[in-house]
């Protein structure tokens, strides 16, 4: 089978798919998201969302919704911020995407003050409405992909099947047009592994039509590429640590990194505008993460020290800052800050 059939049946398969089954976060679990490391991520993204809005012009009413709101964290650091203002609760309406069922009883349990909905899908998002406000981390990341890799001198996907009664990678025996690689890796060595996040770009263009339809703004978060390129980025996570992906499907997170200028050009393609693509630290650091670290450390002295930790995490080139890139996408004419116009 396609890696794309493998990725989505290990991932969402009704009874047995990753994410279905269980909650994969915090300390039992697989891995931890910057919205876990700390509270100041999701402020700061509800920072941007209020900057969104004054974007907008003050809609008196937009959706805000999260693609895989996980535990709903980023959600309720980001409303405690936005709570702030006036008549918040009446303008904002919040929408959760979601397919996992132990997720949904989770952000039900922590986000049921804001009165939520849920969806199970962009395409069930309306296309039309008040401006949408979209946000998503560690989301694009969980789309299935395709991998080709060049044999011989020509490209052929890589399928996946049992050998005995081991699961195994192999190529195609027909090979791809050329053509049909992008010409940033058609002619890259033998051997190379070029992957089509095409569930990624497809799911870009669902939320990139909403919002060139209704107005609003859109920020992904997650790691990845900023230039298409060849590379093997197909990776599984149990228990923290990395895992073959092919040894016990269902159990372990997989994953694969985002080609943002692929994401850029399918969202440009649907009417919306891609935004100067920022990694995670210079975006965190525009809107002033650095000082808000500073303020939560003086009013909890005791924590400052894990404080200071969390800020390296988040920000630090060897650990999310570098890795992790920030693409905001808009309406015409819409320019939320830390993104001028361009
Ligand atoms: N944004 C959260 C969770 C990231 S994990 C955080 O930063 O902590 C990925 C999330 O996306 C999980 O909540 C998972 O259940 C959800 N998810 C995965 N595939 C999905 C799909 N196809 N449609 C909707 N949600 C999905």
């Amino acid at each position: 089978m396609s890696l794309s059939t493998y990725m989505a049946l290990c991932l969402s398969h009704p009874a047995h798919g990753y994410y279905r089954t269980r909650d994969p976060f915090g300390r039992g679990g697989d891995f931890i998201t910057a919205p876990e490391v700390s509270q100041m991520f999701g402020e700061i993204i509800g920072a941007f969302v209020a900057g969104a809005w004054q974007a907008l012009g003050r809609p008196q009413k937009v959706d805000l919704v999260e693609l895989g709101p996980g535990r709903g964290t980023l959600m309720a650091d980001a409303m405690r911020v936005a709570a702030g203002a006036e008549r918040v609760s009446e303008i904002i309406n919040v929408v959760l995407v979601e397919i996992s069922e132990p997720m949904i009883a989770a952000q039900r349990e922590r986000l049921s003050g804001f009165e939520p909905s849920w969806l199970d899908d962009i395409e069930a998002i309306d296309v039309g409405g008040p401006p949408l406000i979209v946000i998503a981390n560690e989301f694009f990341d969980a789309l299935p992909i395709k991998q080709f890799q060049k044999s011989a001198g020509a490209w052929h996907e890589r399928l996946i099947g049992l050998e005995g009664d081991v699961l195994r990678f192999g190529l195609s025996p027909a090979s791809m047009p050329a053509t049909a690689i992008p010409e940033a890796v058609r002619n890259a060595e033998e051997g190379s592994i070029w992957e089509a996040g095409l569930a990624a770009q497809q799911a870009a263009q669902g939320i990139a039509r909403r919002i060139a339809a209704r107005g609003g703004v859109a920020l992904v978060i997650d790691y990845g590429y900023a230039e298409t390129q060849a590379g093997d980025t197909f990776q599984a996570v149990a228990d923290h640590r990395p895992a073959d992906p092919l040894a016990s499907p269902g159990e372990a997170d997989l994953t694969a990194h985002v080609d943002f200028a692929a994401l850029a050009g399918a969202v440009a393609e649907a009417g919306a505008i891609p935004r100067e693509l920022l990694t995670q630290a210079q975006f965190l650091a525009a809107m002033g993460i650095v000082p808000r670290a500073k303020t939560l450390s003086r009013t909890n002295p005791h924590l400052s020290e894990s404080i200071t930790a969390d800020l390296q995490r988040l920000t630090g080139r060897e650990q999310m800052g570098a890795l992790f890139k920030v693409l905001c996408f808009t309406s015409p004419g819409v320019a939320p800050y830390p993104f001028g116009d361009t």
